[in-house]
């Protein structure tokens, strides 16, 4: 580990931060409720990307009561373009748990936040220390990255060992008067200056006169990562059963991908005309199958890659018996075209299939 003395290490840092910050919304006015949701719309997506969607949440639910009083489809509407539904999801229950056993404060600690839903480890580092000033350090994937080309760490960056080692790093640094400004110090350089793919700007950085991969031009031999692993690859058939403005959604199990979430219900494989009318059999005699451009959809470990037909039936009957005939067994919401835009949050895996139902 560098010898350095740790203090001057923080004190670049926040000498840095001070002036080269990023200005953000949550930064303005960090309460435990804007620090939150900021925390949880920050996992997984990009900060530009999520200010429109923060601001755009707290102007329709402002406080935690808001959020606990709040119907599940208004939130899931607000997230709607986010992904991962089950971060609403929990955050929806994590302010129910905050009105019943906390009167309706956001606890002051990482321990206790770590008993609400959806709040792990990191989280609750995050939010006790930006907004309750715990000095504890919050080791994301950015803390990590600089943390190894800082100590030219030679462990996998992803096993437990190196964030346990990272977390005594930070630990060893973190300013006890400023510890959640000094996260989002390191969090900025990591996100602005010690980049994730490609070159770190180290002319630019505060510790480049401490960093040991900087001093031996290793900058890109870290973090050592293990080889990625191949997506797995699986073909689906997205049906839109219409009948006039009336148009089949399942409601998807309660466990697995897109979990709860309403979707067009969907067939394995990529069966053709022939094959969905013989499983039609009966129903077939007055429906019409058009086959639309197929899709792929990507997700973090998965792929899909789906066909999607168009089935219009002439009659309501029809559309049940083929609606039965297709997806018995599953949860299904039969909707009708213009609630689809409005009342429902269908994930991003299904968008391509919207622009068919035109009224
Ligand atoms: S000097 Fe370069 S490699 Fe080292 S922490 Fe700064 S940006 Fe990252």
């Amino acid at each position: 580990m560098n010898q350095a003395p740790l203090q001057l290490d923080t004190e670049l840092l926040l000498q840095w931060y001070d002036t080269r910050r990023r200005i953000l919304p949550w930064r303005e006015d960090p309460t435990p409720y804007h620090v939150w949701i900021s925390e949880i719309m920050l996992q997984q997506t990009r900060v530009d990307a999520v200010v429109p969607y923060y601001e755009r949440f707290l102007a329709a639910l402002p406080d935690v009561k808001a959020l606990a009083d709040a119907e599940e489809e208004v939130c899931l509407k607000l997230w709607e373009g986010l992904g991962y539904y089950s971060r609403i999801r929990n955050m929806h229950k994590a302010a129910r748990q905050i009105m019943d056993e906390y009167g309706g404060q956001i606890p002051g600690t990482s321990k206790e936040l770590q008993n609400l839903a959806g709040i792990g480890r990191y989280t609750s580092e995050a939010i006790a220390s930006i907004a309750f000033g715990e000095v504890i350090p919050s080791v994301d994937g950015n803390l990590l990255r600089v943390f190894a080309r800082r100590t030219e760490y030679e462990e996998n960056i992803k096993s437990p060992q190196a964030l346990r080692d990272a977390e005594v790093f930070y630990s060893q640094r973190i300013s006890l008067d400023r510890p959640g400004d000094y996260n989002q110090a390191v969090m900025d350089l990591g996100a602005t200056i010690c980049l994730p793919n490609g070159e770190p700007l180290c002319e630019q950085c505060p510790w480049n006169c401490l960093c040991q991969a900087h001093s031996s031009g290793t900058e890109l031999s870290y973090p050592v990562v293990p080889p990625k692993k191949a997506r797995t690859v699986s073909q689906h058939t997205a049906i839109l059963l219409r009948f006039d403005n009336l148009v089949l959604l399942e409601h998807r199990p309660e466990d697995g991908l897109l979990a709860g979430l309403p979707g067009f219900p969907m067939l394995d494989g990529h069966p053709t005309e022939k094959e969905l009318k013989a499983t039609l059999s009966s129903a077939a005699t007055g429906l019409q199958i058009l086959m639309r451009k197929s899709y792929r959809h990507i997700f973090s470990h998965r792929e899909w890659e789906v066909q999607v037909l168009e089935i219009l039936c002439s009659s309501q009957n029809e559309f049940e018996v083929a609606a039965a005939a297709l997806f018995p067994g599953i949860q299904t919401i039969t909707a009708d075209i213009s609630e689809i835009r409005t009342r429902y949050s269908i994930p991003t895996a299904f968008r391509p299939c919207i622009q068919y139902l035109q009224t």
